[in-house]
């Protein structure tokens, strides 16, 4: 059979199967000519000609060599025009193919509100550089930090403030979940796969929400890195948002999570009493809570610490349940809800500096171990209790982020920290554990 060069390629994407046609680089060739000895096609940028030579490229001769000739080989030039789409195509790629996209911007997320203090300076900062100067400098820009210490409220504002100045762009934001379970849809077609991508790949401002969701889920992170590359060579703007920093998610793909460090990466922490109070203030002013006595504010300030969510929680609950005793809110009542455990150990804290590894040394003598014991990773009954018991006085006394916990710890993830407080705080109903902490906590401060 004679081929022109359209049909050998069409030959080949289609002997390819599935991962051809899933594959946003051989979309992008145009076939030039044909000989016994060479196949000459073009791309639209280097990166392009780099991904298909690796990814592709031995596929694609050893096919020619049998279609064509022995020896027959694919030879890639670069042809920028053909970045460009003709009039004509764009205007029905647009009508016919983008799902309308909504933006998921919660409008009541915006820098206006965003309180700052020492903890979130730097990502407050960047974020809103970000926003200013969409591809530039910040781009990509990661965001981690622990749960409730305002990541996804830093992500919207971003979207917002770039929606207001420029109602033109497109701005999109997305969990990674959602990410993902459209990305499912649109392979087993139950959407169009090329709405899916336009969709994602014309965005001026992707903002993508809890990436360690991608974790293990391999076929995601692909598309995911796809999206990214395209995002990224045309100069748009993505900011993910993260639990941990890229060097400690895991099972991701190292070409994935370098390259989440190519632009600025911003941790987020614990905020100090000073914030807790200025947000619990701002909180009062937008709720029209406008009697809770000052003296009940720092009182919550100074309890809750370990997030922002926590504490806006706790300041609204006080209040209903004020209103629903028909009370005033005093600092009586805030004192008799809020635990009595919580107030000894916390407001001790403030006397004296406590280290974690004071606290292992304290924690490991009272239950007779070794400190290594508690940073070890045997999971022996008798262990996992008193090691519970160091990380949640840990988070109680030192001002060490969760993931500084983890670290001291010896362990990867944070959360481990997290499951390991809420669980003695589910115990600190017992008389036993609370009496432990009491104990503990005394000895320390
Ligand atoms: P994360 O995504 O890090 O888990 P969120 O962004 O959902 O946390 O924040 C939890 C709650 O705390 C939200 O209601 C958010 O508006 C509020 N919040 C977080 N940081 C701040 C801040 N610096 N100023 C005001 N409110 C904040
Ligand atoms: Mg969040």
């Amino acid at each position: 059979m004679q081929y022109t060069s359209d049909s050998l390629w069409l030959e080949i994407l289609e002997t390819l199967g599935e991962t051809a046609n899933n594959d946003i680089y051989l979309h992008q060739v145009s076939p030039q000519t044909l000989d016994e000895e060479t196949f000459y096609i073009a791309v639209p940028s280097d990166y392009t000609r780099d991904e298909i030579e690796n990814r592709f490229l031995s596929d694609i001769n050893q096919l020619l060599a049998g279609i064509i000739s022995p020896g027959c080989e694919l030879v890639i030039s670069v042809d920028t025009t053909l970045a460009i789409i003709p009039e004509s195509e764009k205007t029905e790629l647009e009508t016919e193919d983008i799902i309308p996209v909504t933006t998921g911007l919660n409008p009541n997320y915006v820098f206006d509100n965003f309180c700052v203090g020492q903890s979130n300076r730097i990502c407050h900062a960047t974020a809103y550089a970000a926003s200013q100067d969409l591809g530039g400098e910040y781009n990509p820009l990661f965001i981690y930090g622990g749960v409730g210490l305002g990541k996804t409220h830093l992500l919207h504002a971003i979207g917002n403030c770039v929606q207001d100045v420029s109602p033109k762009r497109k701005v999109l934001y997305v969990t990674s979940e959602t990410f993902m379970n459209e990305y499912i849809d649109s392979i087993m077609n139950r959407t169009s796969a090329h709405g899916f991508r336009s969709k994602y790949r014309k965005a001026d401002l992707l903002l993508i929400d809890d990436i360690q969701f991608l974790q293990r889920k391999e076929g995601t992170q692909e598309e995911f890195f796809n999206t990214f590359n395209d995002l990224y060579l045309n100069s748009n703007q993505i900011v993910m948002t993260s639990d941990r920093s890229p060097s400690m998610l895991e099972n991701l793909e190292e070409r994935l999570s370098s390259r989440f460090e190519w632009g600025m990466v911003a941790e987020i922490d614990k905020p100090n009493f000073e914030l807790r109070l200025m947000i619990l203030k701002r909180k009062c002013e937008e709720q029209g809570f406008d009697n809770i006595p000052d003296e009940v504010l720092h009182y919550i300030a100074e309890i809750v610490t370990a997030n922002i969510r926590e504490l806006e929680g706790t300041l609204v609950s006080l209040k209903a349940r004020a209103s629903l005793l028909d009370e005033k809110l005093t600092i009586d009542l805030a004192r008799s809800v809020l635990n009595d455990t919580a107030t000894l150990t916390r407001s001790n804290s403030r006397n004296r500096i406590v280290t974690a590894e004071t606290i292992q040394k304290i924690v490991a003598d009272h239950f007779q171990l070794q400190s290594n014991d508690l940073t070890s990773a045997k999971r022996t009954k008798g262990l996992v209790y008193p090691r519970q018991i160091a990380m949640y006085l840990c988070r109680e006394l030192t001002q060490l982020s969760l993931i500084d916990i983890a670290e001291v710890f010896n362990r990867q993830n944070h959360r481990t920290i997290t499951y390991a407080c809420e669980q003695i705080e589910k115990q600190l109903e017992d008389d036993e554990t609370k009496k432990i902490i009491q104990i503990l906590t005394a000895e320390l401060t």
